[in-house]
């Protein structure tokens, strides 16, 4: 069963990172309240797999791809009960043992009132280890600690983009919807955006474990390389930025 068009987009860039090592399950976790914002099927929330991707069979056979966890499991008398909208009632082999599976996954979740939100929720925050002037909350690392400002002016300029202004890691995950361009150039951006955070996690863990001293110059070296790597990879060749349609600056 084929999955239409945008979602097959989505579950590919995650994939595709994941092969170059990018693992975003660890620093992109939702952090459950009411399930009103996170998606059920293309968020990481749960496990350490997204579900379209642990389960392809019953992501097909979803009818609403992008529907949220408060869509897809109520809570009824402090139970909760799943309401998933299939194409059809799985019933073969196969799309069984991917509902129990599923079914036994999701019988702990609990869902009460509030916003989810992105990324860690530690009681007991330190301070950034990059700047030291703010507390370490995944808004602080990933969007306005000055390594992460610094790094996300030279990723716009790199991709010659107009500077990204964000206010959360939410709003970052969402910046490809507003690049003015085909979808293979929004995938592109998608993919330079994940891998930007995934990097500036990466330099995070350096200061905090490994002492290193790190510049936003280091961390856009990384995002480069992983950037063209990433590329490279599910394109086989170095000309295909021309086929995305990207310029990038060399410098
Ligand atoms: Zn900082």
């Amino acid at each position: 069963m084929s999955i239409p068009g945008p979602w097959k987009q989505v579950k590919k860039t995650t994939d595709e990172l994941k092969m170059l090592g990018i693992r975003l399950d660890i620093i992109l976790m939702q952090v459950l309240k009411s399930g009103n914002n996170s998606l059920f099927w293309l968020n990481y929330w749960i496990g350490n797999e997204i579900l379209s991707i642990k389960f392809p069979i019953l992501f097909g056979l979803e009818r609403e791809k992008g529907c949220t966890l408060a869509d897809s499991l109520i809570m009824v008398n402090g139970e909760i009960c799943s309401t998933w909208g299939w194409l059809r009632t799985p019933c073969s082999g196969p799309e069984m043992v991917e509902l129990r599976e599923l079914l036994q996954l999701c019988q702990n979740v609990v869902l009460e009132d509030g916003n989810d939100k992105v990324g860690w929720d530690l009681d007991d925050l330190g301070d950034c280890p990059a700047c030291g002037e703010a507390d370490e909350t995944t808004g602080h690392v990933f969007v306005s600690c000055s390594l992460a400002q610094a790094v996300w002016q030279a990723v716009s300029t790199w991709c010659m983009v107009p500077h990204i202004f964000a206010f959360s890691i939410r709003d970052i995950l969402e910046l490809y919807k507003f690049i003015k361009g085909s979808k293979r150039q929004a995938k592109f951006f998608h993919a330079v955006y994940l891998v930007s955070v995934w990097c500036l996690w990466k330099a995070r863990n350096d200061i905090v474990f490994n002492g290193m001293a790190v510049t936003a110059e280091i961390v856009v070296g990384n995002i480069k390389a992983l950037g063209y790597l990433w590329v490279k990879n599910r394109s086989g060749g170095s000309s295909c930025l021309g086929r995305i349609g990207v310029s990038l600056r060399y410098s």
